[in-house]
């Protein structure tokens, strides 16, 4: 019997699906059998759509379906927990399924404290996360960093510090994330900064860091986070689904050190981002958001926003139709509305048109105001 707190190498015993997965296919392995055996009526995942460079985030009820989602992709930069909110109405009463990094995870915790999704009705698998890297200036980084056409890629990973694509001739290509992103490429700002690495808040967290020995690559590791994520396991090894084996120690003591590193990374990434901006804050903030539309993607995105509707119904107490060029206001309210939330998940920043690099500013603003009060971003002592 799994039980909660337990380390594991899992991998599943589906010989179709472990060729398309990532390390072995516990995640999609886990997830078929939650759909077979009734644990949840639907899954949210990503597949692979166009190409490489293009999540496609999917509800699925069929088990079959799985295996078309098995695999990372790195520049899939897309956020489940918002996603899931638009579901609701459909969703209703019914159990899913989903896969989380450490951004989607405190989307969902926020969800839930908005009372938009019920986590009793939600099981989360979490994957561990490095960072992702934006579609469009990932493919301008292989064409201009790698010599390569982001169209002959057939794979990529970050793996040691290093992106890695491999082309349809079998060869490969790296180069160290630290020259990349040194060279203003590399992972999305805001995952520089991130510090959620291993999703502890979702049922259970996986990833391929600490796998080490004859299970390197075939195998994820697996930190049991939950008794609802245990039950699963239990069930799904029992079913012969899934293969287990204790975790190496080393391999734990190797995970450990590799999420410690991953945390002095974020803190050098955060020195570095804020203290470009503290000096002046208001005023960058001001100037950038000077040149806003008033498109909204960054509230529809948003994890944390949910503009409540005005006694005239056709505005909201955050957000007030109205002229160009910007009003201030409107990104004060904004900022005042979300900042102390804000989950760093990038997404606003991601999907402005303007390249506003709203991300920063919440973050920013959250990061100082965590020196203060409670709960820290990350560290909210939430239950599962
Ligand atoms: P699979 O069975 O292949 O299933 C993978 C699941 O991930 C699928 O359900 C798929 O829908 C989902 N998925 C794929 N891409 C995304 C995406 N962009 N957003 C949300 N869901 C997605 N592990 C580490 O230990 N260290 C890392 O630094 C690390 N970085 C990662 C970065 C990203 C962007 C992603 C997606 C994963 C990362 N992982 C990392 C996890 C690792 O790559 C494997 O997903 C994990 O080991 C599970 O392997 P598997 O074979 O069991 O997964
Ligand atoms: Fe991963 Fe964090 Fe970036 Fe989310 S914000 S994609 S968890 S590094
Ligand atoms: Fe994510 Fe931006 Fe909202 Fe913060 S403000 S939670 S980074 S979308
Ligand atoms: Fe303005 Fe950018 Fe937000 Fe659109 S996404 S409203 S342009 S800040």
């Amino acid at each position: 019997m799994v039980k909660k707190g337990e380390m594991l190498y899992a991998w599943t015993s589906d010989a179709g699906l472990v060729k398309k997965a990532e390390c072995g296919g516990a995640v999609s392995g886990l997830l078929k059998f939650a759909l077979e055996s009734k644990a949840v009526d639907a899954v949210l995942a990503v597949k692979k759509g166009y190409d490489l460079y293009d999540a496609v985030p999917t509800l699925i009820s069929d088990p079959k379906e799985i295996d078309n989602t098995a695999g990372s992709l790195h520049c899939g930069t897309v956020l489940m927990s918002k996603l899931v909110a638009s579901y609701v109405p459909q969703m209703a009463g019914k159990k899913l399924g989903v896969v989380v990094k450490g951004c989607d995870m405190m989307g969902f915790l926020e969800l839930a404290k908005r009372g938009k999704v019920n986590l009793d009705n939600v099981l989360m698998i979490g994957v561990n996360c490095g960072g992702s890297v934006s579609p469009v200036p990932g493919r301008k980084m292989i064409r201009e960093k790698f010599g390569v056409d982001p169209d002959t890629v057939v794979k990529e990973e970050i793996d040691r510090g290093k992106f890695i694509i491999k082309l349809a001739d079998g060869t490969h290509k790296e180069i160290s994330m630290d020259d990349l992103e040194d060279a203003g490429y590399g992972r999305r700002s805001n995952c520089r900064r991130c510090k959620v690495k291993i999703p502890r808040q979702a049922d259970i967290a996986c990833g391929n860091w600490g796998v080490i020995g004859d299970k390197k690559g075939k195998a994820t590791f697996v930190e049991v986070c939950s008794d609802k994520g245990a039950d699963l396991l239990t069930k799904a090894v029992a079913a012969k689904k899934i293969a287990v084996e204790p975790a190496d120690p080393k391999g734990i003591e190797i995970r450990a050190k590799t999420e410690a590193s991953m945390f002095k990374l974020g803190d050098k990434w955060r020195k570095r981002d804020f203290s470009a901006l503290s000096p002046n804050l208001w005023e960058t903030i001001a100037k950038e958001t000077a040149r806003c539309t008033k498109c909204y993607a960054c509230i529809d995105k948003c994890p944390v926003c949910f503009p409540v509707a005005d006694r005239f119904k056709h505005s909201s107490t955050m957000v007030r139709p109205g002229t160009l060029p910007v009003d201030q206001m409107f990104h004060l309210r904004r900022l005042a509305h979300i900042s102390d939330s804000c989950i760093n998940c990038g997404q606003c920043e991601e999907c402005c048109p303007m390249e506003i690099p709203l991300a920063l500013f919440s973050h920013a603003i959250r990061t100082e105001a965590d020196s203060f009060f409670e709960p820290k971003l990350g560290k909210a002592p939430y239950t599962n």
